[in-house]
C-alpha cells in the first residue's frame, strides 16, 4: 500500500466566516468535503470579503491576548508550532536587516507567530530567545508578535486570519505538517519549504510558494526573494491576483487535504488488495 497523506478535519479547521460562504455557495461541502473544488466559482470578492473577517477575528484576539492593535491592511505572516530546532521557527528571522528593506521597499509586513517550547528543550527555547531578539531589531518596520500557549483554539484563529502561512522545517524531517492544511480550508496560501504534504499541495504560484534550495543559506534567500519579488508585490499590487491564489488553495488543497479523503482513501487502498487476492 502507498502511504496516504493525512488530512485535517475540514469543518472543526473552517473559520466562521469561511463556513458561512461555503454553506452559501456550495452547501455539500458539509457532508462531501471533495464540493470544495467548488470554491473556484465562488467570486473573488466573496473570498476576499471572508478572509477579510477571518483576519478581524485574529487581530482582535491579538489585541486581547497583546494589548497591541495591528492594522488591518498589512500583509500578515503566521505560524506556529512546537518549538524544537527541527522546525526552524526562527528562519525568517535569518536576516532581520532584509526584511527591514524588504518592508520599506514593497510595502509593510507584519508577523504573529505562536508556540511551546518544551521546558527542557534548550534548543526550542533559544529559538524563541532569536525570535524576540529579532522583534527587537525589527521594532515598527514590521511588528513581531509571539502568542504563547499555542493549543487548538489559538491554531483555529491564527491558520485561519493571517495572509500566508509559512512553513521552514528542516528537510525531510516533516512528517506531514497539519497546519497549512488548515491555513488552505481558509483561503490563506502556504510558503513553505519542499516538504511533508507541501510536495503534493503545492503548485507554484496557484496554491501558494516554495521555498527552494538544498541547505539553509540558500533556503533563507529564496525565502526573501519569494516574499519580496513574489509574494508582497503580488498582495500590494495585485489584490485580485492575491485572491485568485486563495481562491485556489482552496478548491486545490482544502477539498483534498481533509480526514474525509483520507479515510476514503484508506478505505479503497486497503479494499483493493482483499478483492485482488479473492480473484485470484
Ligand atoms: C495543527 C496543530 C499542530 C500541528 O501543526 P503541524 O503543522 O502539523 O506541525 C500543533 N499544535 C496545534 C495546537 C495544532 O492545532
Amino acid at each position: 500500500m502507498n502511504a496516504i497523506t493525512n488530512g485535517v478535519h475540514a469543518i472543526t479547521w473552517t473559520a466562521s466566516p469561511f463556513r458561512n460562504l461555503y454553506d452559501r455557495r456550495i452547501p455539500e461541502w458539509r457532508h462531501d468535503n471533495f464540493y470544495l473544488r467548488y470554491a473556484v466559482g465562488i467570486p473573488l470578492h466573496e473570498i476576499h470579503q471572508a478572509h477579510a473577517e477571518a483576519k478581524r477575528g485574529l487581530l482582535a484576539e491579538v489585541e486581547k491576548r497583546t494589548g497591541i492593535r495591528l492594522p488591518e491592511d498589512v500583509m500578515t505572516v503566521g505560524f506556529a508550532r512546537r518549538a524544537t530546532l527541527y522546525k526552524r521557527l526562527d528562519l525568517l528571522f535569518s536576516d532581520p536587516e532584509r526584511l527591514k528593506l524588504i518592508s520599506r521597499n514593497v510595502g509593510p509586513l507584519q508577523i504573529i507567530c505562536g508556540g511551546k517550547a518544551h521546558p527542557r528543550d534548550e534548543g526550542g527555547k533559544e529559538i524563541i530567545r532569536h525570535i524576540f531578539r529579532a522583534a527587537q531589531v525589527l521594532g515598527d518596520t514590521a511588528r513581531v508578535i509571539y502568542l504563547d500557549n499555542y493549543d487548538m483554539s489559538l491554531a483555529q484563529i491564527l491558520c485561519a486570519g493571517v495572509d500566508l502561512w509559512l512553513n521552514t522545517p528542516h528537510k525531510p524531517l516533516e512528517a506531514s505538517g497539519t497546519s497549512g492544511m488548515k491555513a488552505a480550508l481558509n483561503g490563506v496560501p502556504s510558503l513553505s519549504v519542499l516538504d511533508g504534504w507541501w510536495n503534493e499541495g503545492h503548485v507554484e504560484g496557484i496554491t501558494g510558494w516554495s521555498i527552494e534550495g538544498g541547505d539553509s543559506s540558500s533556503e533563507i534567500i529564496s525565502l526573501y526573494d519569494k516574499l519580496e519579488r513574489v509574494i508582497l508585490r503580488l498582495f500590494y499590487g495585485n489584490p485580485s491576483g492575491f485572491a485568485e491564489v486563495m481562491r485556489s488553495a482552496i478548491s486545490l488543497n482544502g477539498s483534498f487535504f481533509n480526514t474525509q479523503r483520507m479515510v476514503s482513501q484508506y478505505f479503497n487502498h486497503a479494499y483493493y488488495p482483499l478483492k485482488a487476492a479473492a480473484n485470484d
